[in-house]
């Protein structure tokens, strides 16, 4: 028995530092290692029971030939060769045939470290010619609304908290994901700062907090804007600060005018007096501090609501001290990013796509785009996790789409694949991790004995490169030699990157564009200012789906899923007659699915929920909460819109016949 330290690179901020026990090449206990400061003493109850789906009866052991219908699940064993020669004729054909827009590379793989992520897979679709598909399903609104206002000025450091008097939670939900920054909340309130937290849900965080603000979905730029005008009202704008460091500021405050807090309250579904004390606190307490997740993106608003939170902030001078300023994401410290990708000179790629658009590509129907004929998809599980879901599943249920899937596990994607291949999980390979929840590095390391035949991204692109003519090299997927090319020194341990106190923004980071101020006003930008559309539906409830701590995305979703409910208010419940555990309908024009309910008070009113994270099995429609989620994007970088559903719930025997 041996234990060795690696890094977790799972898709959630906190990249923890792993103690790994390994007997006869097997592992068997993962708990934190000591040394990173961020998440030394515990990891989560997830990643815990890793070794359930490393070794669980879901893993894929070699490549796989589809014999049945798609989405069966019926396939064949095949070797490594047999898999590889149809993939790459498949591919070649579809190139020489259709052209480089009919091949599709769906890659995410969110939750791998940096070879695995951005190595030789990107390379190789790049070097053939296709179109990128854009990571727009997640973070790509929030992180155009930072680059948009910031450009590639650093995220505070969330080792500063405890130093903060106001920490403001907005959108994110430290309880279950990101949940090393709980200790230092509560450090921080236990040196007296006052926590607000706003979230349509009363969750774990919003319990402790000394303010909490059940926003409506949807309506965090009319928040921010509202709070904007009682500052100006107030001569608390930060004058002096924003003449030295911002540009917009006046067009900006002119679209907060619109927003009296009596208006805002109503159209937010929250107290007048409520924001106002949010407003008295941004005003007299410093210093101050702003966490900003992922959950005011996901919407048609989603765009103008970061946009205006992070403007927000800067009107309030709320910079230029230790505690002070906003916790975003941390990508942007890592000293691997500026050289991790690409490995080589690639050609221009023949456009980009949407990601959630892919569906309706797949289904001949996104204007002008060109037919798909191949779909090779790796680290992602898009017929559970796409939004306007049932569009997905069409385009995957596909016979003339060739759909190829690199996976650990057999996912609801990969049953309908042509060829499933066996992959690698991040204990069976060496890479290096970065961190979006922290200013540290640190190497992933091979600890145990390969399962199966499972391959790494890199040796599938490898060999997919030499069949399809483009070895050599530059596609050699040795990770000592692609580690030399991404790191500037061997990663040898945790590396920490920078100290406590050492990222105070507007005094040692800058937004960089070339005047360094931030801007609140963008007038040859995608959205030159924040705005508010309208939330009208013909269905009274929005549906959201927030994460849980059972899986990241939908990982872990095979063994470990969360309840399969409908959780709803009270106040929602009564007059529609639905009971605590009945069975309900939920249904909007897209989809409909019976399942249980909870009532539940921490729901807002009007606002019911569906876990993220549940597979196609989970509910016997074989749909999830993504099955009710629309196909339009949000106002900024093409982002999906979740949090748009809107759905109505009744008892099962009452409710509409639905599609
Ligand atoms: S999923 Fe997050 S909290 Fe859990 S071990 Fe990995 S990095 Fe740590």
């Amino acid at each position: 028995m041996a234990t060795f330290t690696t890094a977790c690179p799972l898709d959630c901020p906190d990249t923890c530092s792993l103690a790994v026990t390994v007997e006869d090449g097997r592992l068997t206990a993962v708990d934190a290692a000591p040394g990173n400061p961020l998440t030394a003493g515990y990891i989560c109850h997830k990643v815990k029971h890793h070794a359930r789906r490393v070794y669980g009866p879901e893993r894929i052991m070699t490549p796989l030939v589809r014999t049945g219908p798609k989405g069966s699940g019926a396939f064949r064993q095949a070797s490594w060769d047999e898999a590889i020669e149809l993939v790459a004729a498949r591919i070649g054909d579809a190139l020489r045939d259709d052209g480089p827009a009919s091949v599709l590379p769906y890659l995410y793989s969110s939750s791998a470290a940096v070879l695995a992520s951005q190595a030789l897979t990107p390379l190789l679709f790049a070097r053939l010619g296709v179109p990128e598909v854009a990571h727009t399903i997640c973070a790509a609104t929030a992180g155009q609304a930072w680059d948009d206002t910031f450009g590639g000025m650093l995220s505070t450091d969330p080792l500063d908290v405890p130093t903060s008097r106001l920490v403001v939670v907005w959108g994110a939900n430290p309880t279950v994901s990101n949940t090393h920054l709980l200790p230092l909340l509560t450090e921080a309130k236990r040196n007296g700062a006052r926590l607000v937290v706003i979230d349509p849900r009363r969750t774990g965080v919003a319990h402790r907090a000394d303010l909490h603000l059940a926003v409506r979905p949807g309506t965090d730029v009319v928040l921010a804007y509202a709070v904007a005008r009682l500052l100006e009202e107030r001569g608390a704008v930060d004058e002096q600060f924003c003449a030295a460091h911002a540009s917009g500021v006046e067009e900006y405050l002119a679209a907060a005018r619109e927003w009296p807090v009596a208006r805002a309250a109503d159209v937010c579904g929250v107290a007048a007096t409520d924001i106002e004390e949010l407003a008295e606190l941004v005003t007299s307490v410093r210093p101050a501090l702003l966490r900003i997740g992922w959950g005011p993106e996901r919407n048609r608003n989603g765009g103008s609501s970061c946009r205006a939170i992070l403007g927000l902030w800067v009107l309030s001078g709320h910079f230029g001290q230790q505690g002070s300023g906003i916790i975003a994401s941390l990508g942007g410290g890592s000293t691997l990013c500026a050289e991790r990708v690409p490995l080589g000179p690639v050609p221009d790629v023949a456009g980009t796509v949407n990601m959630n658009r892919v569906g309706a590509i797949l289904c001949g129907e996104e204007p002008g785009a060109a037919p798909a004929r191949v779909l090779f998809i790796q680290g992602a599980n898009p017929a559970a996790t796409a939004p306007d879901q049932r569009t997905m599943l069409r385009g995957l249920s596909r016979e003339d789409v060739f759909t190829v899937v690199h996976e650990q596990v057999m996912t609801d994607t990969a049953r309908h694949a042509d060829v499933v291949l066996p992959a690698t999980t991040h204990f069976e390979a060496d890479d290096v991790a970065d961190s979006y929840g922290s200013f540290v590095v640190q190497p992933v390391r091979a600890v145990i004995d390969r399962v199966g035949e499972s391959r790494t991204n890199d040796e599938v692109a490898a060999a997919l490169a030499v069949r399809l003519g483009l070895g050599g090299e530059e596609f050699d997927p040795d990770p000592a030699r692609l580690l030399a090319r991404v790191s500037t020194g061997a990663v040898e341990g945790v590396e920490v990157l920078r100290q406590p106190g050492e990222t105070v923004q507007f005094v040692d980071t800058f937004p960089s564009f070339p005047d360094r101020r931030a801007r609140l006003h963008v007038p040859d930008g995608e959205l030159p200012l924040p705005r508010f559309r309208p939330l009208e539906s013909r269905y009274p409830l929005t549906l959201i789906s927030p994460a849980t701590a059972k899986t990241i995305n939908s990982m872990f979703g095979e063994f470990a899923p969360p309840p399969a409910v409908v959780s709803i208010h009270p106040d929602d419940a009564a007059p529609r007659g639905l009971v605590d555990n009945a069975t309900v309908r939920v249904w909007n024009d897209q989809a409909s699915i019976e399942l249980p309910c909870s009532l539940d008070a921490s729901m807002r009113p009007g606002v019911c929920a569906i876990p993220k994270g549940l597979w196609l099995r989970s509910l016997p429609a074989g749909l999830t909460a993504n099955g009710f989620a629309p196909a339009t994007i949000s106002d900024l970088a093409g982002g999906a819109c979740f949090n748009d559903a809107r759905v109505d719930v009744a008892p099962s025997c009452e409710s509409e016949t639905a599609p």
